[in-house]
């Protein structure tokens, strides 16, 4: 006679909330784990669960960190992001030594983890853009993002 032995499952189900279509519900509809990393593969990260939220930086660090107008990330609690590798650092802002790429930020107790970074995407819609004062005037505006001039919450 066989025996079945009961497993816990390695990790929780993927969330299925499928309520409506704002930018929050989408946001927790996000793979339960979700992975991305450098163009040479020698950082790699791995984010567990929903962000806190996702949002579009206009200011100037940003624009010259990336080398880019604007950027885009989804920002985690620090204990829901895993990283491997050893990225350089300058001012919380992480990217590969080999590479170049900018992976991910640090501050407090976040981590920025940049779209770009991500293999997938989906779900994750900003909600809102900070630094607008130094939005380029050409830019087309974007559905569901509220603008902030400075910070979020701020004027
Ligand atoms: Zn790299
Ligand atoms: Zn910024």
């Amino acid at each position: 006679m066989g025996f079945f032995v009961a497993r816990a499952p390695l990790s929780p189900p993927p969330l299925k909330l499928l309520c409506c279509d704002t930018s929050q519900c989408r946001r927790q509809r996000h793979g339960t784990l979700s992975r991305g990393g450098c163009l040479c593969g020698a950082v790699r990260i791995t984010t567990s669960g929903p962000p806190l939220r996702v949002g579009i930086c206009h200011c100037r660090d940003c624009r010259r960190h990336h080398g880019a107008l604007f950027y885009a990330a989804a920002i985690f609690p620090t204990q829901a992001v895993h990283i491997e590798g050893r990225p350089h650092h300058y001012k919380g802002r992480h990217s590969c030594g080999t590479c170049g790429s900018s992976v991910f930020a640090q501050t407090g107790d976040e981590i920025e983890v940049h779209l770009g970074s991500l293999d997938d995407t989906n779900g994750l819609t900003p909600e809102y853009e900070v630094s607008c004062r130094r939005r380029e005037d050409w830019l087309p505006q974007f559905t569901g993002t509220a603008c902030h001039d400075r910070d979020r919450g701020g004027d």
